[in-house]
């Protein structure tokens, strides 16, 4: 079997070109015009619009001069996010917080091109508040089994303060994320499904929600095309019938039947060990100590991102995000502290002897604090 992992290779038909070349390997992953929910943020607001399922209000735009005419005519109190159409590695979405921002930031998008082509088109919408909740649906082209819903913290600095991220932690089950919100998001992937196989455009493989629990119900914030990061490090944890039985009848069409189980009273929350200095500059190459110690602990995993082993097997820093600790336990406060446990036998030693690791100290502290609603 290929899991197909990033966007660009599935959004380029890496899994239509695979079908065809190896028949007989199975492949994990939407095709390109499944993948269409990822790679254009207006298909995937038509769509959901189509669908029913609640998302911002929005507006579409391919002329700059119209869609500035159009925030012209907003008032001044209707706070809008302006979006990249396209694939922008994560970055393609400005939150202005006023008028001329909201102006400034189509310009951005729209006329000096800062996120490429994928900036052609320009989605306008409503700005939703409440908690986020990234929930991940597996699809076999006819039908979805949602997984428990997980919540990342995107700013680089403790407090949500700092640049943003590919992640900096995660936690899973998210609290905010109710047995009843669970099945209302359920029921929002599965018809998605449903419509996407209408439509003659099956999605099979991973569909990430990106969810906004707004007072008036959870609403979908856009959709990815694949597992996310950090998030995938604690929401596979809990799954209890076997990831790769579950892949199968994904790649099959046979969901239904299998029973997709996942582990009661158990909690996963992981950390992110950075090079001091991401998301900006930083450095790489830095020795990293402890790793023996971390993965000698109980309930503790360590999934390597951005490392590498030197001539002498010794294992260094090669990238920003460098590792993800995840603590399993049976509640979040065991699970946290099993993560940070190994967080602090781990650290990353330039040739100075001078400590290069960033993590941020408050990974699920306002859930702990019950503060999320
Ligand atoms: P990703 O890195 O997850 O692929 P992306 O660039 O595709 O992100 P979105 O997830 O759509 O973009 O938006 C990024 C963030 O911007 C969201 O996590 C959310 O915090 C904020 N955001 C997006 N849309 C809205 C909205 N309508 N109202 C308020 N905040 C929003």
């Amino acid at each position: 079997m290929v899991v197909v992992g990033p966007e660009a290779p599935l959004v380029d038909g890496l899994v239509d070109q695979l079908t065809v070349e190896c028949p007989d390997v199975l492949c994990f992953g939407p095709t390109k015009a499944a993948a269409e929910l990822e790679a254009s943020k207006a298909f995937s607001k038509d769509f959901l619009k189509e669908c029913d399922i609640p998302t911002a209000k929005y507006r579409t735009f391919t002329d700059p001069a119209e869609a500035i005419q159009y925030v012209e005519s907003l008032d001044d109190d209707d706070r809008q996010v302006v979006k990249a159409s396209g694939l922008a590695a994560g970055k393609g979405v400005l939150l202005p917080t006023t008028k001329q921002e909201t102006v400034e930031a189509v310009k951005e998008i729209m006329s000096d091109k800062s996120f490429g082509s994928a900036g052609d088109v320009c989605v306008i919408e409503s700005f939703l508040i409440g908690p986020e909740a990234s929930c991940f649906a597996l699809c076999d082209g006819k039908t979805a089994v949602l997984m428990p819903a997980a919540q990342d913290h995107k700013r680089a600095l403790d407090n949500d303060e700092g640049l943003n991220t590919g992640g900096m932690g995660a936690y899973a089950p998210a609290p905010c994320v109710t047995p009843d919100l669970q099945k209302e998001i359920e029921a929002m992937c599965i018809k998605t499904v449903e419509k996407m196989a209408e439509r003659g455009t099956p999605y099979v493989g991973l569909l990430y929600a990106g969810m906004m629990l707004t007072p008036d119900g959870p609403h979908v914030l856009e959709f990815n095309c694949r597992f996310g990061d950090p998030e995938t490090q604690v929401v596979l944890p809990l799954l209890e019938t076997d990831l790769y039985e579950i892949m199968t009848a994904c790649c099959t069409g046979t969901l239904d039947s299998i029973d997709v189980r996942f582990k009661e009273n158990v909690s996963a929350a992981t950390v992110v060990c950075a090079a001091q200095g991401y998301p900006l500059k930083y450095p790489k190459g830095m020795e990293i100590n402890g790793l023996d110690v971390t993965n000698k602990l109980d309930g503790v995993k360590v999934y390597h991102a951005g490392t590498k082993l030197d001539e002498n097997s010794v294992t260094r820093c090669s990238g920003g995000r460098v590792l993800a600790v995840t603590g399993i336990g049976s509640d979040l406060k065991s699970s946290l502290r099993a993560a940070y446990k190994g967080v602090n036998a781990i650290s990353f030693i330039d040739t100075d002897g001078a400590p290069q690791m960033h993590y941020r100290t408050d990974i699920a502290k306002k859930a702990l604090q019950k503060k999320l609603r």
